[in-house]
């Protein structure tokens, strides 16, 4: 019997490529390792340099300690570490990195050089590491400090080269991870350059300075100092207030230990403390640092990963809640005090609260609720192809008399909510949300928003392949200031959006200047709509299927359109819903949510026995 023994050990190099996938998927994550070295090093100042998104070139130098000449050889050997040396160090962990995994993924992955040099040393150490092998290693002039460079990320691991996405999304990861190292150390002076362009230059000073800094100007004199201490956790840091609350979450930051984390149930926390304060569909701005003993903490969740588990979440949560309602308390924001720090009562009513929360949302799910909800199946929306859903909207819209006219509309991209119409049926408006419209065998129900947004997206469609919206002009140009990552962003959709009616030009570093905006954006309005425009895109921005045009479009039909809420006239609901169908895709918002939802007369009828 000969049987070939098939089993073999990987080439290191392989087996160091594919364990650097863990760590290093995209500049962002190099970023975010080489700051955080520098961090570790203790090092005041700290510059990050990119080029091509962070595909060409990701370096970073700092005046920390520095490393010894085979210290700066080992840092590249897998779980080379001087951060830990014993498994007990783990339940004592203050650095940010500790599983010496970094430094080799990189080297395993791009092309490496970094010059190093200690204060004790007579000169410093120059490396190149290609695929996992040092090159070169000779002694180099260097002040005190390391300086790593990693060069064309994913030369030898094409498949993952071609996986990244654009520069805009990668530098916006690269900004993301910036920010995250930079707001956590304000005595630590930080400067980013992309491009050879300088992005962010941002001096010591207090936490609150570092956030101005890197949030912008805006909320200046607009934060709220939070600052609990106790004997298990000690939280501090600001939240916005509540008239600085935006309508897409974005400058929200926790950090545990300094480390930023992302957390839904502390979010959670925090949003309740501002409950009655802020609209419900707004979030308000937020960087709380919470620091507790590390063996508070399961460090067994892969760091590289942003979530965090404490061993007693209930009392995290607790916390958070009633330092930030305290906080908005004192500075007289909230009417009242309705709670006590201290009062072990009063905390345990706050960990009840997102209890109370889940159990509703969990009935809405349960089997008994849908099997109630679905059992008629009043709501479900029908499931056929777009193009036999716009035939069937034509179908109980037209009568043969009317098809003419209706034709006209289809081929109308004309400002829809204030536009006379011929066709004069009397619709209704429920809940400032909803048109309801009566048809020969049953009835229509229209989201009013929804449909909008449809609307919006197919007009703002036709106006970037060629047929441009007009831009009005403003009388008093308006200046908006943004920060670095924005004006970024900006940059790059400028001449999309000057299609879509909005004149907008650069204007010194993170300035831009609005000429004109479309008619219908309100008179001193401008910088808003562009603002949330941002906002929005930025949700976006992390979406591999869609092209930044595309994103632009859905930004804008989402923040233009008209909101729940909105009472509309006769005259705009007829528009409306005209508009809607003269649209190409009339059934569902560009991302997929229905428009409206068709209900048949004799389903209706079946349902009350008739
Ligand atoms: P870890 O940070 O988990 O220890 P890394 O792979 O990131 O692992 O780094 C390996 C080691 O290299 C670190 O433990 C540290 O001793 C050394 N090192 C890395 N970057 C720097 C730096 N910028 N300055 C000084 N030492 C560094
Ligand atoms: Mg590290």
């Amino acid at each position: 019997m000969i049987l070939t023994d098939i089993i073999h050990l990987l080439p290191d190099n392989i087996a160091n490529q594919i364990a650097a996938g863990e760590v290093i998927q995209r500049p962002g994550s190099a970023v975010k390792e080489l700051l955080e070295n520098a961090v570790d090093a203790g090092s005041d100042e700290i510059k990050l340099i990119i080029s091509d998104a962070g595909k060409a070139l990701v370096q970073v130098i700092d005046n920390g300690k520095g490393m010894s000449e085979t210290d700066a050889r080992m840092a590249f050997e897998r779980h080379a570490t001087s951060k830990i040396s014993n498994i007990d160090d783990l339940f004592r962990i203050k650095t940010m990195g500790f599983r010496g995994e970094a430094l080799a993924s990189i080297a395993a992955v791009a092309q490496v050089e970094l010059k190093s040099k200690r204060d004790e040393d007579p000169s410093g150490t120059y490396i190149e590491i290609e695929n996992s092998k040092v090159k070169l290693q000779e002694p180099v002039a260097a002040n005190r400090g390391t300086s790593i460079a990693m060069k064309n990320l994913f030369f030898n691991v094409p498949a993952r080269r071609n996986f990244l996405k654009s520069n805009t999304a990668e530098l916006r990861h690269i900004i993301d991870e910036f920010i995250r190292v930079a707001m956590a150390f304000p005595d630590i002076f930080f400067s980013m350059q992309s491009n050879g362009q300088e992005v962010f230059h941002l001096e010591k000073g207090s936490l609150k300075q570092r956030i101005v800094q890197i949030l912008g100007n805006n909320y200046n004199a607009k934060l709220v100092s939070v600052q609990e201490q106790t004997d298990y956790l000690n939280i501090m840091g600001f939240v916005g207030k509540p008239e600085t609350a935006k309508k897409t979450r974005g400058d929200q930051y926790i950090f545990v230990n300094n480390r930023f984390i992302k957390s839904a149930y502390l979010n959670h926390a925090i949003m309740n403390a501002f409950a009655d304060l802020i609209p419900k569909d707004s979030f308000p701005m937020y960087a709380l640092f919470i620091d507790l003993d590390p063996a508070q903490l399961d460090i067994n969740v892969h760091p590289t990963k942003q979530e965090i588990k404490f061993e007693d979440d209930k009392i995290v949560y607790a916390f958070v809640h009633s330092a930030v309602k305290h906080a908005l308390a004192q500075f007289s924001i909230t009417p009242t005090l309705d709670f006590e720090l201290d009062s072990s009562i009063q905390s345990l009513d706050a960990i009840n609260k997102p209890m109370t929360e889940e159990q509703r949302a969990s009935t809405a799910s349960s089997s008994l609720f849908k099997a109630f909800s679905q059992k008629n199946q009043a709501h479900l929306i029908e499931r056929s192809s777009g193009g036999n859903e716009l035939k069937h909207w034509k179908d109980f819209y037209e009568s043969p008399a009317d098809k003419k006219q209706n034709d006209n509309f289809s081929s109308s991209t004309t400002s829809s909510l204030h536009k006379e119409s011929d066709h004069e049926y009397s619709l209704m408006q429920l809940h400032n949300s909803y048109i309801i419209v009566q048809k020969g065998s049953g009835f229509i129900l229209v989201n009013q928003q929804n449909a909008h947004e449809r609307v919006l997206y197919e007009r703002y469609a036709k106006a970037v392949e060629g047929k441009p919206i007009a831009t009005q002009q403003s009388l008093f140009p308006v200046t908006i200031e943004l920060t670095s990552g924005d004006s970024i962003v900006l940059q790059e959709l400028l001449s999309d959006m000057q299609d879509l009616g909005y004149q907008i030009e650069l204007f010194g570093l993170n300035t831009f200047v609005i000429q004109g905006t479309p008619a219908d954006v309100l008179n001193g309005n401008e910088k808003g709509a562009i603002e949330n425009i941002l906002e929005q895109y930025k949700h976006f921005s992390s979406d591999l299927k869609f092209t930044k045009r595309e994103k632009l479009l859905r930004s804008m039909a989402i923040q233009n359109a008209i909101k729940t809420g909105t009472t509309l006239t006769q005259k705009e609901m007829q528009g409306l819903v005209q508009d809607l169908l003269a649209c190409e895709i009339s059934n569902a918002t560009p991302t997929g949510r229905p428009t409206y939802m068709n209900f048949d007369k004799g389903e209706i009828d079946r349902m009350f026995g008739r």
